[in-house]
Order: structure tokens, then sequence, then C-alpha cells
């Protein structure tokens, strides 16, 4: 399909040959105001692009305008069971609405979200989960063309409507299906794709089975925004997108880091050290490598394409500051730290 539709969403542009979004979702109900405004900006200086929000009453709806003046990215409202949620959500000035098109109601009521969706230039993801799926099941001649039938008849009526700010996601735990359903989707349809396994369990895992999902997808650059959902600190989701799109050559301005796994050569503390480092990285834009390494036997060599590095010396708590290969000097834990920070910031 050659031409794809961009378009924005709040402060951002999605589709086409944009950036990948990065997003994530509240973790709390949405009336607890506090708590998802730092989580929410947390994760933004992290570099997600955008946030989601339950809307499971009248409270979440209003929650959301609130929400809206306290944080600077997109904020998007999911909305299931009652499409006047989504008009309330609308008048809170939330920049995307989410809707599963197996539970909003009448067609009646899609066409109203659609109206009041329009009017503001808010676009709408359909989000086909099986839960969708009852009256295609079986209909075709595999689930995944059931799938995008349900997708098909809803987009019957956009079109209709000529609303073409439309995200798409077609959800699954399964990452096989979640492969097939969306390189048939890039095919078939131009509108920006929201990619990412649904329920794919804890960090560890979660993490596992949606790159298993989406290496046919990201090694051909497809989709347009993406969350990794894991049953973990929203941190990790977010740490897990980025390597995602840094490992694809996606995202350049992100940063590499080689850790070793540590051995009985290990003089230093190695496990917290080198999390100081990832949690100082995560703040970090920038395509630049950093190492942390256990040994100066194998270390400094095996990472010897970083551009900054921590050794452990050989000796006990004696930690050796490296670059391409070469030491710079030997220090203790907080100097070589606040050194190879230095160098990180100055990179
Ligand atoms: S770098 Fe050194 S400490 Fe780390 S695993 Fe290799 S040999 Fe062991």
């Amino acid at each position: 399909m050659e031409k794809r539709i961009s378009f924005n969403i709040g402060n951002k542009v999605i589709g086409d040959s944009h950036d990948v979004l990065i997003q994530s979702m509240g973790d709390k109900k949405t009336t607890n105001i506090s708590y998802l405004v730092k989580e929410t900006n947390d994760l933004a200086r992290m570099g997600m692009d955008l946030m989601r929000f339950s809307v499971l009453d009248k409270a979440d709806a209003f929650a959301l305008k609130e929400i809206k003046k306290q944080v600077n990215i997109p904020i998007i409202a999911d909305i299931h069971f009652d499409y006047r949620l989504a008009l309330l959500a609308i008048d809170s000035g939330v920049d995307k609405i989410r809707i599963n098109p197996g539970n909003i109601g009448t067609e009646a009521a899609l066409r109203e979200v659609i109206d009041a969706c329009k009017k503001k230039s808010i676009p709408i993801r359909i989000g086909v989960n099986s839960g969708s799926l009852n009256k295609f099941r079986g209909k075709t001649s595999s689930p995944a063309e059931d799938f995008l039938l349900a997708m098909d008849e809803t987009l019957n009526i956009f079109q209709d409507e000529k609303f073409d700010h439309l995200v798409l996601s077609l959800k699954t735990s399964s990452p096989s299906l979640l492969s097939e359903l969306y390189l048939k989707a890039y095919q078939r349809y131009p509108y920006p794709l929201h990619i990412g396994l649904t329920e794919s369990g804890f960090g560890t895992e979660g993490s596992i089975k949606s790159a298993i999902g989406l290496y046919p997808l990201l090694s051909r650059h497809i989709g347009d925004t993406i969350r990794v959902s894991l049953a973990d600190d929203r941190r990790e989701e977010i740490r897990a997108c980025k390597v995602l799109l840094k490992a694809f050559g996606i995202r350049k301005n992100l940063p590499d880091l080689v850790v070793c796994p540590t051995c009985g050569r290990t003089q230093i503390e190695l496990k917290p050290l080198s999390r100081e480092v990832a949690n100082h990285l995560d703040y970090v834009f920038k395509d630049i490598k950093i190492a942390v390494m256990g040994c100066p036997v194998n270390g400094i060599g095996e990472a010897k394409d970083a551009d900054y590095g921590i050794a452990g010396s050989g000796k006990k708590d004696v930690y050796l500051l490296f670059s391409h290969g070469s030491p710079i000097g030997l220090f203790d834990k907080d100097e070589a730290l606040r050194r190879l920070f230095d160098y990180i910031d100055k990179f």
C-alpha cells in the first residue's frame, strides 16, 4: 500500500513515515488524579509519547479534564460499554478516544461519537479484540480473517461518515496471531496501526513474547504506535518499547547499555552499579553505547565498541573507567559513576 494516512494526536503526529509513538496506560482508576499525573509525567520524561486512561464512569471522564491540564503529552480515553462516557471525555479535552466496536452499543451511538470527534478533530482508535468477535467467529477461513471481518464492518460506518483519523488495533495474547493479523492489516488498511501483544504477563515473559510477536512487524517497520503491556511497573513498559525500537533501528537517539552477567572474576558490586547506570540512561536521548563490565580481563576488550564504560579493575571496589577500549583511570564507585554520567551528559 503506497500512501498511508497521517494526522495529529494532540501535539504528536502519527502515521505514514512519522515516528513510532510509545504509549502506556494508567494503572489506577482515573479519579486518582495526582498519582496518574505523576506517573504520566515520569513516563513522559522517559520517552513515552501517549498515555491512555480507563473511563469507567462519569467521575473518570471528568477527572481527565484535570489530568489534561497537568501533563504535556496527548491523553487517550479508553471507553467500553457506554458511548456517553466517550462524549463526556471529549468534553474534558482528551486528544484521542479508544473504543471497542464489540461493546460501544448501537450504530447510532457510534455515529454520535464519530460526530463529536469530527467536530473537535479528535482521532479514534478502533480496538478489535476477541470480545468483538462474537458474531464473526468462524465466519471466514481463519481466526485472523474473522478479526479483519469485524474490523471491516466497523470501518464501513467510519467510511460512511467520511472519518479517516483512525488508529487500528487487533488485540491478541498470541504472538503468532499478532504477527499474522498486523501483516494482513498493513496490506489491507491505510490507517496507522497500534501494535502490541495484550495480556502478555510479567516483565520477562511478557517482553519475550512481545518481541517474538513484534519481530515480523518491526523488522518491516510496520506499526505507528506501540505498547508492550506488562504486569509490572509501567517504567518497564517504556524500557521495553525503547529497547525494541532501538534494536530495530527505528529510533536511533536512544542509548544502548551492555552489561556483563558477572562471574567469579567480578570484584565489584556490578548489579547495583549497572542498575544506577540504567536508571540514568532512562532519561538520555542520544545514540550512545555504554558498558558495565565485571572485570578488566574480558570486560574492556569485549566492550571496546562502547563509547564509555566502567569495568571492575580486578581489585576489590576499584573501578576502571574506559572509552573505546582504552583506560581513562581508576576510581572509587561514586567518582567513577560521577565521571561516567558527566561524559554521557556531554556526549
Ligand atoms: S566481563 Fe569479566 S566478570 Fe563479566 S562475565 Fe565476563 S569474565 Fe566475568
